[in-house]
């Protein structure tokens, strides 16, 4: 096989969503798995509906995920003048030809055909007119009457449509802009593209296209039609779902990895293996796999699996990954090993980079607020005593976990407290909360200074009571 070369053609007519996301993403992948090339190109030619913005957020979306591009962007607004050289071939070789039935003449023969039951299709009024190109004139490709056009699909075989079905459809608009079949085409053999992996419902469109290349007298690429994403409710993936635009779940705190292992499970299987990572991925990833039934986003799966990777990433890149959620502290005051062993005890447990930031909120603080619930509970006048020891021992105590847990054994015992309202009692000390990750390690962590201060404003508040 030549070197495999795919495509990533988005519309900027809107944000990147989850299918889309995952097209490329199965573009990108098959090319990286054949040392191929990835192209990114923007269908732009609708003017109204593109926008600059859309443009930079597709992009910026590809680079978080880290679908890396070889090639491009390319913007089919910016290569008319190649639309219309391939437009004039054709033209010239008598395989399209110009027409000048009016917008209200073709609705009007539209309706009459319909009335009389035969196919709105165009009636080929112009194709022995031999018109030449004019303003205010579409070129037309000329279809053949008969016969079957094949296209040869890598998951579903072959599938045959009938040419009967196809009526002489539109290339070049009255304006000179191109239709998408044919400038997706023209586009494709610029390009030298190998392989189209794109959503199964441009399955209907893909016998035009098989027309216009052989019209252009140029061997079709492979296709492969993959099953649309699915809502859990079995309609089209929309916003109702929850699916949001791939930023959008940056903002939420998914890792882009996390994203990218949801996304290729979707639709994609390698054994009863869940969780890859991007490298295994290009190692595993082949067409045949792809499953045919339409695949389902499942929010809390998604979840699920961010999870897996925040648990199962190393504290160091994880805090890479916070940065942007950290703006509000200042970070840069503590030390990067602090915050890593921060990381590490908050990690099995938050679903999100945003929730993890929320659980680092006490070590990232000098200030501690209370919860009020869990002062009122736990920070009571019983445990004061015991608080106080504890404060006054802090300094010459060994912060080993048995070495802590023996020495908390004691004091409850000397005090006649249960362990469990001492230990919630130095937890809302520590952090303000009732919930946070193991007692010892927050001590440890936090250091002897912190905790003493910690303490002393816990004591005032008790007494204060
Ligand atoms: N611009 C088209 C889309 O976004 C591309 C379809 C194709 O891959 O040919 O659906």
């Amino acid at each position: 096989m030549s070197q495999v070369i795919t495509r990533f053609p988005p519309s900027p007519t809107g944000h990147l969503h989850l299918g889309g996301a995952r097209t490329a993403l199965f573009n990108w992948l098959f090319a990286r798995r054949h040392r191929g090339k990835f192209i990114l190109r923007f269908e732009d030619t609708d003017r109204e509906r593109s926008k600059p913005e859309y443009v930079n957020s597709i992009m910026e979306a590809l680079k978080w995920l880290g679908l890396n591009w070889d090639e491009g962007p390319y913007f089919q607004s910016e290569r008319l003048h190649i639309y219309h050289n391939f437009a004039h071939k054709l033209w010239e070789e008598g395989k399209a030809y110009y027409c000048e039935c009016s917008k209200e003449l073709l609705e009007e023969k539209k309706k009459k055909r319909l009335e009389m039951g035969l196919k709105p299709g165009y009636d080929q009024t112009c194709r022995s007119k031999n018109l030449g190109p004019k303003e205010g004139r579409v070129l037309r490709l000329k279809v053949p009457e008969i016969g079957d056009i094949v296209v040869e699909d890598l998951l579903r075989g072959k599938i045959i449509f009938s040419a009967d079905e196809i009526d002489d459809f539109i290339l070049l608009r009255s304006d000179g802009t191109p239709t998408y079949h044919f400038a997706v085409v023209v586009d494709d053999i610029e390009m030298k593209i190998t392989h189209v992996i794109r959503g199964d419902d441009h399955l209907s469109n893909t016998p035009k296209q098989i027309l216009i290349y052989k019209s252009l007298g140029v061997n079709p690429p492979y296709f492969a039609h993959i099953p649309m994403v699915l809502g859990p409710d079995g309609a089209r993936l929309s916003k109702r779902h929850g699916a949001r635009s791939v930023l959008e779940y940056r903002e939420e705190g998914y890792l882009p990895f996390a994203l990218i292992n949801y996304l290729a499970r979707l639709g994609w299987g390698y054994g009863d293996e869940e969780y890859f990572s991007v490298k295994d991925l290009i190692e595993k990833f082949s067409l045949e796999k792809i499953n045919l039934a339409p695949a389902r986003f499942d929010p809390d799966k998604l979840l699920a699996v961010n999870a897996y990777w925040i648990k199962n990433t190393s504290s160091d890149l994880l805090l890479k990954y916070l940065q942007p959620f950290l703006k509000n502290y200042s970070v840069s005051s503590f030390p990067e090993e602090y915050l890593i062993s921060a990381i590490d005890t908050v990690k099995p447990r938050t679903k999100t980079l945003k929730e993890m930031v929320d659980m680092l909120h006490f070590y990232l603080v000098e200030e501690i607020d209370y919860e009020e619930n869990s002062a009122q509970k736990y920070l009571t006048k019983t445990v004061l005593p015991c608080l106080e020891k504890f404060l006054l021992d802090l300094k010459n105590l060994p912060l080993e976990d048995h070495k802590l847990e023996s020495y908390f054994k004691d004091l409850t015992q000397t005090f006649g407290i249960k362990l469990k309202d001492l230990a919630q009692a130095i937890r809302v000390s520590l952090t303000g909360r009732s919930v946070s990750p193991g007692l010892f390690e927050i001590i440890r962590i936090l250091g002897k200074e912190r905790v003493e201060r910690r303490l002393k404003k816990a004591l005032e508040f008790i007494k204060n009571l």
